[in-house]
């Protein structure tokens, strides 16, 4: 099972009834202090709608990935490109999102793709930095399968530089994360590299 990927924020962890109708008012609130009017929709409705869905996708998911045990002809550098994800900046609750690129050396264990997948996504279903993100998917890779190396790159647009105007639509902010042998092994990090398409890194291999 993976850890809840929220360790460490200052989250509370039981919601109490009630707690999200006052959520609701406070969005109102704020959007009254600002002088914002949500056009084409009630004020009440767009509260609604934006407490209901931060409230579903930072709930805590539960996440166990099937994992299959290595054998010998496994332990070479495995790479899975172009894993889309979405996640929220914790500076402004916007989301930033785009490719997660996950490179290992099996040390015990082995996971299928779709399921790689799914534990970056598990780990994206938060509020947090890139950077933060990028570590937490590589940390996560090389507890489940005893790893001997794991690399991690992600490339993501953030919607809250977008809006500021400091990073234009396409621009993208990339960051990385290497562990183990891939961290300290110059000939297995030049592989690692070497496989990673920039092309790839910057657009996920879409355009
Ligand atoms: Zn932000």
């Amino acid at each position: 099972m993976i850890p809840d990927s929220r360790q460490g924020l200052d989250i509370p962890g039981q919601r109490q009834p009630g707690d999200l109708k006052k959520a609701e008012l406070g969005v109102r609130d704020l959007l009254q202090v600002l002088d914002a009017r949500p056009a084409g929709a009630q004020t009440a409705e767009t509260a609604e709608a934006l407490v209901a869905l931060l409230s579903d996708f930072l709930k805590p998911q539960p996440f166990a990935p099937a994992l299959s045990p290595s054998g010998e002809q496994d332990e070479c550098l495995t790479l899975v490109q172009s894993i889309q994800f979405t996640s929220l900046c914790s500076c402004h609750l916007l989301p930033f999102f785009g490719f997660a690129h996950v490179g290992y050396i099996p040390g015990g264990w082995s996971i299928d793709v779709p399921e790689l997948v799914g534990t970056v996504r598990h780990f994206a279903r938060n509020a947090q930095t890139q950077e933060y993100l990028t570590g937490q998917i590589a940390r996560g890779v090389e507890e489940m399968l005893h790893a001997g190396g794991v690399g991690v790159v992600v490339s993501a647009t953030h919607l809250c530089a977008c809006l500021r105007g400091e990073q234009s639509a396409g621009a993208e902010l990339v960051t990385s994360c290497l562990l183990g042998s891939l961290r300290s092994d110059p000939r297995t990090r030049a592989e690692f590299l070497s496989l990673l398409d920039e092309h790839d890194v910057r657009s996920g291999g879409r355009s």
